[in-house]
């Protein structure tokens, strides 16, 4: 968790990640477990969920990995009917599911557009929908969505900028729709953070990792990229009790104002 971390009181909570095998989902599964929540760790493949579940478990944390593509509406309340069942409640929903698909917008193809709209966009709306079901229940509930910098405007991702800053607009309706049933709904906005998702950009555009890491660390006011567990650790404070007058904020962890 880090030197001197701030520990969370997340010990009878219950949280359940999408897109948790991997980067920014993965780190904060295992950061929300360290602070004591039981966390179900879903992603699109059972294997990295697993190995995230396996990671908590080894550090005396609990967890169980579960497949489940945030698209499919089926699997999604498939997996948070078992996450109920296993743990007996949902407080955390860590929407992290993700992917990219860049393009120029004259070169996007209307398969990238739908499969960036379908992750993300429907992806965080089903999640959230199951998520309050049990949320609605329990007058308790702590919402996090992932949008980006990129809601911001960015080069090359017309579908991928369009779903982020629609994620932000998600956030602030669900804190209105939601805050009367005592459910915080918030977002990170992450900048640069260095997953595979970041390495993938610079596979397809050719670029030596390390240096398009240099490169975007001299545009950052921090100089330097992210880190998964910088994302996590703002995460977690968004589950916590801590921060439960905050809702409908979209946080930028991004070394700066902006990308
Ligand atoms: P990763 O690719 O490392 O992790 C994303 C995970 O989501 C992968 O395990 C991926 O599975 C999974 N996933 C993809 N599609 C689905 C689906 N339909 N259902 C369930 N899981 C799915 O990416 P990051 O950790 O970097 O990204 C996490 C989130 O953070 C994303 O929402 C991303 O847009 C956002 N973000 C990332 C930034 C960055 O710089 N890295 C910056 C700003 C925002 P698989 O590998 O099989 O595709």
């Amino acid at each position: 968790m880090g030197r001197g971390a701030i520990k969370m009181q997340l010990q009878d909570r219950v949280a359940l990640v999408t897109g948790g095998g991997r980067g920014i989902g993965a780190s904060t599964a295992a950061i929300l477990a360290a602070h004591g929540a039981a966390v179900a760790v879903t992603d699109l493949d059972l294997e990295p969920a697993e190995e995230t579940a396996e990671a908590i478990r080894s550090a005396g944390g609990r967890a169980i990995a579960l497949a489940c593509d945030v698209a499919n509406k089926d699997s999604v309340d498939a997996v948070f009917e078992r996450t109920a069942k296993e743990f007996s409640r949902i407080d955390i929903l860590y929407a992290s599911a993700g992917i990219t698909r860049d393009n120029l917008v004259h070169k996007l193809s209307e398969e990238d557009w739908d499969a960036v709209i379908a992750t993300h966009l429907k992806g965080s709306f089903l999640s959230v929908q199951a998520a309050q079901r049990h949320m609605v229940a329990q007058r308790y509930g702590k919402i996090v969505l992932t949008s980006s910098t990129s809601a911001l405007g960015n080069r090359g991702q017309a579908n991928y900028a369009t779903v982020k800053a629609g994620i932000q607009g998600l956030t602030k309706t669900l804190a209105i729709e939601l805050g009367p049933f005592g459910i915080n709904v918030n977002a990170v906005a992450p900048g640069f953070i260095e997953t595979r998702m970041t390495r993938a950009t610079a596979e397809r555009m050719g670029v030596d990792f390390e240096q398009m890491k240099a490169a975007a660390a001299q545009g950052i006011p921090l100089r330097r990229v992210g880190q998964p567990q910088d994302v996590g650790h703002v995460v977690a404070f968004l589950c916590s009790d801590e921060a439960s007058f905050v809702s409908g904020q979209v946080i930028y962890v991004a070394g700066g104002p902006k990308a």
